[in-house]
């Protein structure tokens, strides 16, 4: 109870600090423009060099670090600033926790079906309608292992009185992992770090609605690493015409908690940049450095393939990659934090 105060604490002056820093003018750009003007579908031209290269702004820890004990003015209301961060990495812990402690989680697997069902405890228990969107998947090799064929579901939260013909965001995580891993960073950091956002909406709900997603059998299955993120584009085809064009932007968190500089934010490469350049704003408002990257591995294909603006948030390196030792003691907490506030930062410039 003693540190679960202490961290509120602390948090809550680093929230401070964050709020701070942002400005709605610096926060840019296509994803702002009103709901009823140009929808974000078309594919243009693709990414440019410059988002394949590093280009990191100054090192953080303004976000994650408490430098006071003062508390800060209010923000005036006619300002309309984001408001405070209260992304808490001691409940994106726990839920990391808990899914390495269900253990490997193959999406074909029992095991994959208990994380699914523990995933929509936690988007319900924080006010969401749930619901689980099941699809078929075909046997296969992941990595190195022979996986059998299944029916494993997408964990779809969303928020009450949801309409999905209007403008919204997604944001997911894959919920599977390869058949010899516990998957803490790969990918419970990503699922943790989803259900602490969803909770913070709901808490305080963004001017465009988040619709919540725990994605299936995002792990490769055979085609030397080519057929993969089964459930992301089964959820893509299941979207039709109008509620598509409605979908604004998509992020994948995946792999977002062993230990950094900066959160990567990264395209397909096939797309449009408008999303992770307006993440990257709103992250460096925030006082939260990210840098730029191309990257395919992850559900944001799905929705890159469909010409929706989509990024995928992490992929930093680390020894216990798809296998045993991908346990909860990767995490560093403080990356938990930068990628919360990066991701809060933009949601508040929404809209
Ligand atoms: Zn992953």
């Amino acid at each position: 109870m003693a540190r679960s105060s202490t961290r509120r604490l602390a948090l809550a002056g680093a929230s401070l600090l964050v709020a701070a820093g942002c400005t709605t003018a610096a926060v840019t750009p296509a994803l702002v423009t009103p709901a009823s003007t140009a929808p974000l579908t078309t594919s243009t031209s693709p990414a440019p060099a410059s988002t394949a290269t590093s280009s990191s702004t100054s090192t953080v820890p303004s976000a994650v670090t408490p430098s006071t004990s003062t508390p800060a003015p209010l923000p005036s209301k006619s300002a309309r600033p984001p408001r405070a961060d209260p992304f808490d990495s001691a409940n994106a812990l726990d839920g990391i926790r808990e899914l390495a402690a269900i253990g490997p989680r193959d999406a074909a697997s029992p095991a994959y079906a208990r994380a699914a069902d523990w995933v929509g405890g936690q988007l319900r228990a924080a006010g969401y309608d749930v619901r689980e969107q099941a699809f078929d998947l075909p046997a296969g090799v992941s990595w190195g292992v022979r996986v059998a064929a299944g029916r494993p579901v997408n964990v779809i939260a969303d928020p009450p009185g949801f309409d999905p013909s209007r403008p919204h965001v997604v944001i997911g995580a894959h919920l599977d992992t390869v058949p010899q891993s516990p998957g803490a960073e790969d990918n419970a950091s990503g699922v943790a770090t989803m259900i602490e956002l969803a909770r913070m909406v709901r808490q305080q709900p963004t001017a465009l609605p988040v619709r919540f997603i725990a994605f299936g059998a995002e792990e490769a299955r055979g085609g030397n690493g080519t057929r993969y993120a089964f459930g992301s584009r089964h959820f893509v085809t299941s979207v039709g015409g109008s509620d598509r064009r409605a979908v604004r932007g998509m992020v994948s968190l995946d792999r977002v908690g062993v230990r950094a500089a900066t959160v990567p934010v990264c395209t397909g490469g096939r797309g449009t940049t408008s999303l992770a350049i307006a993440i990257r704003g709103a992250a460096r408002a925030a006082g939260v450095a990210t840098n730029g990257c191309t990257n395919r591995g992850s559900d944001h294909v799905s929705f890159e393939a469909a010409g929706i603006p989509a990024v995928r948030i992490g992929s930093v390196p680390y020894a216990g990659y798809h296998s045993a030792r991908d346990v909860p003691s990767v995490i560093d907490p403080r990356q938990l934090e930068r990628t919360g506030a990066a991701l809060w930062a933009w949601l508040r410039s929404l809209g």
